[in-house]
């Protein structure tokens, strides 16, 4: 069986390259990852900008200045300064060219039109140079970058409107089990709630990616192989649940094999998503998941997400992982295989939670990262360093 590190580094190396690109309005850019440098069409700021509001002024042998005037923000500086003399400016106002100082209006007294300079001055400050933040043609934001708020923010304020990226994945979610039942009817004695659909399109969503449909199937090898071959053909992602372990009504596997998949892994050494299954067929990644929700959540945070960002070409796929203090002792269940457990950092380290069970999602709800246990690892102590791995949550 492969451990989880080889597992991982197999699922990206199979990531799709060739991803489609497009235009797109910045304003629709949110989650999407560049295909290309994003080049400044204006230096940043576009003019020497007064970073307070104040005075500015042309250093002179006394501490007085005679005041010509004013700039507003958004006003124009067409005023010629002296030595010995300042204008009135306010925040984000050009500074008149003979300007070389501002001086904040908290530390000058005003006397009529003089301004008494009460502390030693420097040349440039308080002054914003022109391109300080960024030159014209210089690379605002590299390709691979995935498109935060801020970046949006940033690109605006160069007066960039449309970016190319990469087109989002199709995504299939598609779950299996002869006993789910949609929320909403009712519940026969052995059958259950259907809810890995619900929580995998909701991630997906909170991740940027809507492009999503939902396929559900019978514990039925035709059918599964229908279903799937289907699915396979129009998605660039299938990430199945349930029925990929060895019971003898888990056919997803069988099926996959059946159709002409190529699979790169089935199993993997962790606890949980020990029967997880991987492979492709052309261009599309198909994820086989455990039925576990819990199971299914942790798998689709390790393996399907990095993959979704580098099929995007993002520069950096991989969860964040850090090393922190374990703020709870620890006893590992089963502690052949490496673990992801559900952990909640905060101020002072991380805490494995209860409830890591992979039928209760209950942890999930209050957990922000994993804790990750390599295998042969049982008791764990307070105070270790630990490896934490950040979830990509809000
Ligand atoms: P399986 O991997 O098919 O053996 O399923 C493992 C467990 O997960 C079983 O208890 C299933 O009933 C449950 N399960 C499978 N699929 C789902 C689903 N879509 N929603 C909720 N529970 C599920
Ligand atoms: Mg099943």
């Amino acid at each position: 069986m492969i451990s989880s590190e080889k597992a991982l580094a197999l699922v990206l190396s199979h990531s799709s390259k060739g991803f489609r690109t497009r235009e797109i309005s910045l304003s629709d850019a949110l989650d999407y990852v560049l295909a290309a440098d994003v080049i400044s069409l204006i230096d940043m700021p576009p003019f020497r900008q007064s970073a307070m509001d104040g005075y500015a002024l042309k250093i002179g042998e006394t501490n007085s200045y005679k005041i010509l005037g004013e700039v507003q923000a958004g006003g124009v500086n067409s005023l010629q300064l002296n030595k010995g003399e300042a204008v009135r400016i306010f925040t984000g106002a050009p500074v008149p060219d003979t300007a070389d100082a501002v001086v904040i209006q908290e530390k000058v007294r005003l006397k009529a039109d003089t301004i008494l300079v009460e502390d030693p001055l420097q040349l440039m400050m308080n002054i914003r140079p022109q391109g300080e933040q960024i030159k014209k043609a210089a690379v605002a934001l590299a390709k691979g970058t995935s498109i935060k708020g801020t970046h949006i923010g940033f690109l605006a304020g160069l007066g960039i409107t449309r970016i190319e990226v990469a087109e989002k994945p199709a995504i299939a979610v598609v779950v299996t089990g002869n006993e789910l039942v949609p929320a909403g009817q009712d519940l026969a004695h052995g059958k259950i709630y259907e809810s890995n659909s619900a929580m995998l399109i909701a991630v997906l969503k909170e991740l940027g990616y809507s492009n999503t449909t939902v396929i559900s199937i019978k514990d039925h090898f035709e059918s599964t192989k229908e279903a799937l071959r289907e699915t396979i053909e129009k998605n660039d992602v299938v990430i199945v649940t349930g029925g990929v372990s060895v019971g003898d009504y888990d056919f997803v596997g069988k099926a996959l094999n059946a159709i002409g998949v190529h699979e790169i892994f089935h199993k993997v050494n962790q606890k949980p998503g020990k029967p997880m299954y991987f492979g492709k067929k052309e261009h599309t990644a198909i994820f086989g998941l455990p039925g576990n929700p819990a199971a299914a959540l942790t798998c689709f945070y390790v393996y399907v997400y990095p993959l979704l960002k580098k099929y995007q070409g993002a520069e950096d796929a991989h969860l964040l992982t850090i090393l922190l203090p374990l703020l709870n002792d620890y006893t590992v269940i089963g502690g052949d295989r490496a673990q992801f457990l559900k952990a909640k950092i905060s101020g002072t380290g991380v805490e494995i939670l209860t409830g890591q069970s992979s039928a209760m999602l209950s942890a999930f709800g209050t957990a922000n990262a994993f804790v990750f246990v390599p295998e042969d690892r049982i008791k764990l102590e307070k105070g270790e360093i630990v490896k934490t791995i950040l979830l990509p949550i809000k």
